[in-house]
């Protein structure tokens, strides 16, 4: 999987977690590969049964997070636990400041929620990631933080509103929503240069542009230790 990213010229990789456990086995993989990244997060899924480890986790991992996430509030299932996502979402982004790391968000119809959890905390930096909500949620989001959007296969089959060029992040989003002309198939880093083909159709852009604006604004988010070439 990684020798395909590369040879599609996706020379960095970062593993998320959604897990205490998983963002472990995210650390050993970027222990084990070169120009890996992991991050440490709890998706907000199972913000009712998260445990308050992750402190001695940042101190002990054989190499330092690039991120904390993923984190957020997902209100979309039945069931969901408003009071403890809300208040895992503030711990995480509280962990994130106090190790100066950027945030990986995930928010799923709960906006207005996330908003105001965030304005409380001036000093995150991050990326929504996956967005999928309206227009009028974008601007919102553009204008009142300074958070970028992440942009993914789902824009390459769907009528999602685009964020300007210099706050799109792009991102695989594995093994979901696996980009067009790829669709049915489990989604890889390989297939990110899809998603900046389609956006340089859509918005008009060379290929070049699209490549060189998200691998900055890329870069300028979670400060990468390594140097690729
Ligand atoms: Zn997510």
């Amino acid at each position: 999987m990684i020798e395909r990213a590369h040879k599609n010229n996706v020379k960095r990789i970062i593993c998320i977690g959604t897990s205490h456990e998983d963002s472990l086995k995210a650390a050993e993989f970027a222990k084990e590969h070169s120009n890996t990244y992991w991050t440490y997060g709890i998706h907000p899924e199972g913000a009712s049964s998260a445990s308050i480890i992750f402190e001695n986790t940042l101190n002990t991992s054989p190499v330092k997070p690039i991120a904390i996430g993923e984190v957020g509030l997902d209100y979309h299932y039945d069931g969901y636990d408003k009071t403890a996502q809300i208040h895992l979402l503030e711990q995480m982004l509280q962990l994130a400041i106090d190790n100066d790391l950027p945030v990986s968000f995930h928010v799923r119809e709960a906006f207005d929620d996330f908003l105001g959890v965030v304005a409380n905390f001036p000093k995150a930096r991050g990326v929504v990631h996956s967005f999928s909500d309206s227009k009028k949620k974008l601007k919102k989001v553009l204008e009142t933080t300074g958070f970028y959007i992440g942009v993914n296969g789902l824009a390459t089959y769907s009528t999602l509103p685009l964020p300007p060029l210099e706050r799109i992040l792009l991102e695989t989003d594995a093994p979901f929503l696996t980009p067009t002309p790829f669709r049915g198939i489990i989604n890889e880093p390989a297939y990110v240069p899809c998603i900046a083909e389609w956006l340089s159709k859509k918005m008009g852009v060379s290929l070049e542009t699209i490549e060189k604006e998200t691998t900055r604004n890329a870069e300028k988010l979670f400060n990468f230790s390594d140097t690729v070439v």
